[in-house]
């Protein structure tokens, strides 16, 4: 641009580095039809807050910016935008609103045919027009939620190399191994500041799919961004691929994997340790990085061992655990008890009964029951059955919740003769909550609680129909997948609560970056749980949802984000400084907005100092 335009703009403008961008504009919205004004900057930017917006393009102009789907608005460009970047002619000569969009690909939605169809539409836009596409998603987030994330991307995954239109993220192999640094250079964005990251050996509860498991953090950082409010330029999903155990895929000419088996022990361990150091050397150590579907022999390891060195979490365990304590919390307003009362039974002993197990421990603690007696009120039956002291098979997370009892092998005998008061499902055995062990609960509990927590929706333990019907109306239900309401003959009708994961890491991943939280503890993901539970209202509860509606998903995680952000500071966490005052609110000036005119702060922000970035969002 001109030049003296920018004179002004001095740290900034260096800040952005004059050569990367070509102009530099102030439009006033005051001008109806908007001719572009180049104006002194160097006033206006302390001024302009309110009443301005400024526009800054790359200097990759004219078309590439309508094929940048960061930048693209397609027939929102106005005609003076189209002249500036020499697009003028390239467009159907319309000027339409984002409204406007958002209704053609509404109509355009209701066309699909199925679930897979609308999940590879949804792609498609966002590779085309990201704005529009969150705009899309979060104008009715509880109707595509499901589509983006679990059931539909299962689906997605188990057919991704079919569905395969263009990479997103990075994929990175075992065969490169010593230059994980230079591939990590080859992202385009600088700053990024969550990684979602899986080798695809246990996508949902589907198995092992491979490099086709990059449905997952594609759609978990997606909802980073619709749920938490994280700019999608900061969110960065990786596949590491060690090739794949499933015979199907390696016989599939379409497959997008590598075509081998899983590669193990110390050059996976090696992979492993160098993205870890790669990733934190590039985008600092307080970079967040969220582990996603490894098999649970990886699983558990990994984070042990990263947890105090890196600033890392495991979503199936920890974000599980404090989504499903989330949900008991709630439940414990309706029994009208404490958590140390109950007795849980888990059908499944895999990263996400363990992770839900360790996290009642905890809350039961809190409430003053030894270490001891809380880990005695909690049972495991996994494959080989009731897990006791001295069985085979048990690893050393097992063991813990191992009890002196005879072995059984049957789920039903289990629930007969230990009369949980609740019964968590995390097995992925479609059907497990018989009718009869569903009947048992309701005999020995004035209000069962009952969570078929397995995905996707095939997998559940019962139906959400199945628990209200057997326990006539009594059974406090959540889910994994979500479940129609249900009426019952009574007329009374349920909305069954989803134990959805995205109740709690986007608020946990806005957290930890915005307070640069360098290592995410245990009790971190008991305040979200408390934060999340403290949310549903006793209407919510009277109708059977133990969480809060999707719909307020946006709020709600900001709020357990502004939880997570006190106790992160009152515990000398948090390591941005200055303490913002008001948490909350320094949350919402982070958020991203769908709205065309804030490209500026959304897409670059200065990692040196939030609060002058705070100052550009114009
Ligand atoms: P995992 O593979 O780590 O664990 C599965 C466990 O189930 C293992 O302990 C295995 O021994 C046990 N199991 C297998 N067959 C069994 C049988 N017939 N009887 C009893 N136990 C059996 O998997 P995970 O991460 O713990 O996930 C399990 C399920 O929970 C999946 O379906 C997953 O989608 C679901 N999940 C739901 C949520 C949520 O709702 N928010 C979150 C995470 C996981």
């Amino acid at each position: 641009g001109n030049s003296e335009d920018t004179v002004g703009l001095d740290a900034r403008i260096h800040l952005l580095s004059s050569r990367q961008f070509s102009c530099v504009y102030l439009k006033r919205p005051d001008m109806a039809h908007g001719l572009v004004r180049r104006e002194s900057v160097d006033t206006e930017m302390h001024t302009a807050h309110d009443t301005r917006k400024t526009y800054v393009y790359t200097k990759k102009r004219g078309y590439d910016v309508t094929r940048n789907p960061h930048l693209n608005k397609a027939m929102a460009f106005s005609l003076e935008e189209r002249l500036q970047l020499g697009v003028h002619g390239l467009l159907p000569p319309c000027f339409v609103s984002q409204d406007i969009q958002l209704l053609r690909v509404l109509k355009n939605y209701d066309m699909k045919r199925d679930d897979l169809d609308r999940y590879i539409f949804l792609m498609g836009l966002q590779d085309r027009s990201e704005k529009l596409f969150y705009r899309v998603l979060m104008s009715d987030i509880e109707r595509f939620m499901p589509i983006i994330y679990t059931p539909t991307v299962g689906l997605a995954c188990q057919q991704y190399s079919l569905i395969f239109r263009r990479p997103r993220g990075l994929f990175i192999t075992i065969h490169d191994r010593g230059h994980i640094s230079t591939i990590l250079q080859n992202w385009p964005e600088k700053d990024v500041k969550a990684v979602c990251v899986t080798d695809g050996e246990r996508i949902l509860g589907l198995g092992d799919l491979g490099c086709n498991g990059m449905g997952i953090p594609v759609g978990k950082l997606a909802l980073y961004t619709a749920c938490g409010g994280m700019p999608p330029q900061q969110c960065l999903p990786v596949m590491l691929d060690v090739g794949t155990d499933n015979e199907t895929l390696l016989k599939d000419p379409l497959y997008i994997g590598l075509r081998h088996k899983r590669v193990r022990g110390q050059a996976y361990d090696d992979l492993l340790d160098e993205f870890m150091k790669a990733v934190s050397d590039r985008y600092g150590m307080d970079c967040l990085i969220q582990f996603e579907d490894f098999a649970n022999v990886n699983a558990f390891r990994l984070l042990s061992k990263y947890r105090n060195k890196y600033c890392t979490f495991n979503d199936d365990i920890q974000g599980t655990a404090s989504v499903a304590v989330a949900g008991l919390l709630a439940a414990l307003r309706i029994t009208r008890n404490k958590m140390s009362d109950h007795t849980v039974v888990f059908q499944g002993a895999g990263e996400a009964a363990m992770g839900i197990a360790e996290l009642i421990t905890m809350a039961m603690e809190k409430e003053g029951l030894p270490r001891e007696q809380c880990v005695r009120k909690i049972w495991m039956v996994d494959s080989k059955g009731l897990i006791v002291k001295g069985r085979d098979h048990l690893t050393h997370e097992k063991e813990r919740f191992a009890h002196e009892h005879p072995h059984m092998k049957n789920l039903d005998d289990v629930i007969r003769q230990l009369k949980p008061t609740a019964i968590i499902g995390v097995a992925a055995v479609a059907g497990a909550f018989s009718e009869q062990i569903i009947r048992d609960m309701a005999s020995f509990n004035e209000r069962p609680i009952i969570f078929a927590l397995s995905n996707p929706t095939s997998k559940a333990e019962c139906t959400a129909e199945q628990c209200y019907t057997f326990t006539e109306g009594r059974g406090i239900f959540a889910s994994g997948s979500p479940f129609d309401s249900v009426t019952l003959p009574s007329g009374m009708t349920f909305y069954p609560g989803q134990g959805n994961n995205a109740y709690i890491f986007p608020g946990v991943g806005l957290a930890v970056t915005a307070g640069a939280i360098r290592c995410i503890t245990e009790e971190i993901f008991l305040v979200a749980a408390e934060a999340l539970a403290h949310l549903v209202t006793e209407d919510d509860l009277a109708e059977g949802r133990l969480y809060p509606p999707l719909s307020s998903i946006r709020d709600v995680s900001i709020k357990l984000a502004a939880k997570i952000l006190e106790y992160a500071y009152e515990n000398n966490m948090a390591t941005l400084r200055p303490e913002p005052s008001d948490k909350e609110a320094y949350l919402r000036t982070l958020t991203y907005s769908t709205d065309y005119e804030e490209f500026v702060a959304d897409s670059y922000r200065w990692p040196e100092d939030s609060m002058t970035v705070q100052s550009c969002k114009l």
